[in-house]
């Protein structure tokens, strides 16, 4: 009997062990077919729109600051960050202090190669879905010189679909699928916390000089892109300006899932240049 118990124990910390290395396995794996240095955590913005508690916007700079990630970056937010937001920060002052504050949302993630929206709930349009270990995955294959923004929506409406649709993909915290919706801090400490234990399990690996053409391309770049389309639409009367349907909405959905290169882009916006040009 006890033998069958000390049995099963050694077979589960084996069982284990060999997750742990799996893991540890995996990640490697990214980072050395990329065979350059992923992407630093000083890279990653935390970006919240529309916030309406500074007992939020504290807790958030503590989860944050708790788990290396520096950036936080407010768009348009609807209280003042005062002595609750500092209170609630517990320390992380240096967080609240270096904050940056955006208008909108399209000049917060303007420069950045990976925008990731985050949601409790499943959207009319469906945006394409990862859960936290993919998001890990997704953010430790970028270069070091990439950067990335979490996005995090209003306390009682969440992100609007125009919002959404800025970004390339959508993040669900897994949860009671009766009561989804995670108080926004915690959602926040949620996924800080997943990026920060994979990073620690990570080994360097040798740098790589990348082409800056093949680096994804930062999501003004990729905006420039969609007015061009969209233009080049119209003109050659593909797309009714009276009548666009979900035309525009179901192709920034294809592009923003391909993560275009510069590169890539520039392809893009040569062929529109061409058709226009043939159209006179
Ligand atoms: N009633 C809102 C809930 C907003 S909660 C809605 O239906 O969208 C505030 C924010 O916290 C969300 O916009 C999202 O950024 C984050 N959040 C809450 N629960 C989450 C979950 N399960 N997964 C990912 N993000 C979540």
């Amino acid at each position: 009997m006890v033998f069958g118990v000390l049995e099963k124990a050694r077979s589960l910390a084996n069982d284990l062990e060999i997750d742990q290395k799996g893991l540890n396995h995996k990640y490697s794996a990214w980072r050395n077919r990329q065979g350059r240095r992923q992407m630093k955590l000083q890279n990653i913005r935390i970006v919240m729109v529309g916030t309406t508690h500074p007992g939020n916007i504290g807790a958030a700079a503590r989860a944050m600051h708790n788990m290396s990630i520096g950036q936080l970056t407010l768009v348009d937010p609807q209280c003042p960050i005062g002595e609750i937001a500092y209170a609630r920060a517990s320390g992380a002052n240096v967080i609240l202090d270096n904050r940056e504050t955006c208008a909108d949302l399209r000049q917060a993630i303007a420069d950045c190669n990976l925008v990731i929206a985050t949601s409790a709930r499943r959207r009319s349009l469906a945006w394409p879905e990862l859960d936290p270990g993919e998001l890990v995955e997704k953010l430790f294959a970028m270069d070091d010189s990439s950067h990335a923004a979490l996005v995090f929506g209003r306390e009682h409406s969440g992100l609007n679909n125009e919002e959404l649709q800025l970004c390339n993909q959508m993040v669900c915290i897994p949860t009671n699928p009766d009561f989804s919706s995670l108080n926004l801090a915690s959602a926040i400490q949620v996924l800080c916390y997943e990026i920060y234990r994979c990073q620690s399990t990570l080994t360097e690996a040798a740098p790589r000089e990348t082409d800056e053409q093949d680096l994804p391309a930062s999501s003004g770049e990729i905006e420039g892109y969609f007015e061009h389309l969209q233009k080049s639409l119209e003109l050659t009367g593909f797309l009714n300006p009276r009548q666009p349907g979900l035309i525009m909405q179901r192709l920034r959905r294809l592009y923003l899932r391909s993560e275009m290169t510069r590169n890539e882009i520039n392809i893009l916006r040569g062929m529109l240049t061409a058709i226009e040009k043939r159209r006179g």
